[in-house]
């Protein structure tokens, strides 16, 4: 079993497909272990995405991340890291395989609907910075 962090941005929540996501994870095997609703602070923003922080479109992502709420859930399940990237499709949806989360409710290379972790490591780091042990249930 594995966990990874989900983010549904800000972009998907504005336009009221947070349910649809979550049905994407639930009816492919990935379980909401926690979950909540947020609005993301510059400083958090900046903290979470620091390892793209040298990136040309880094002060972009910093600033679409936090320009309405976000949904950060913790998704569990057999090789989760990988079945929510794969749920997921390409970063950017013009390049996103037909019926991923991208591909459906995506609009751009940084309006993109959701983020998901990369690695198992990450995962489990992300999962910390938004959740104690007693939220993950
Ligand atoms: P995420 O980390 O959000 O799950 P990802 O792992 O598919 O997405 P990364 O390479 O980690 O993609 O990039 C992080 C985010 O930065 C992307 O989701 C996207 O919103 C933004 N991004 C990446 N590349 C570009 C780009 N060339 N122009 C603008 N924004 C970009
Ligand atoms: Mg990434």
């Amino acid at each position: 079993m594995e966990q990874t962090l989900s983010i549904i941005k800000p972009d998907a929540v504005k336009k009221g497909v947070i349910g649809k996501i979550i049905d994407r994870f639930e009816s492919n095997g990935l379980r909401v272990a926690a979950l909540k609703k947020l609005q993301l602070s510059t400083k958090d923003a900046k903290e979470f995405y620091a390892i793209h922080k040298d990136r040309p479109f880094f002060g972009e992502l910093v600033e679409f991340m936090t320009s309405g709420p976000v949904v950060v859930i913790v998704l569990e399940g057999e090789n989760a890291v990988a079945k929510n990237r794969e749920l997921m499709g390409a970063t950017d949806p013009k390049e996103a395989a037909k019926g991923t989360i991208r591909a459906d409710f995506a609009e751009s290379i940084d309006a993109n609907a959701v983020h998901g972790s990369d690695s198992l490591e990450n995962a489990n780091n992300e999962i910390k910075f938004f959740f104690s042990k007693e939220e993950i249930l």
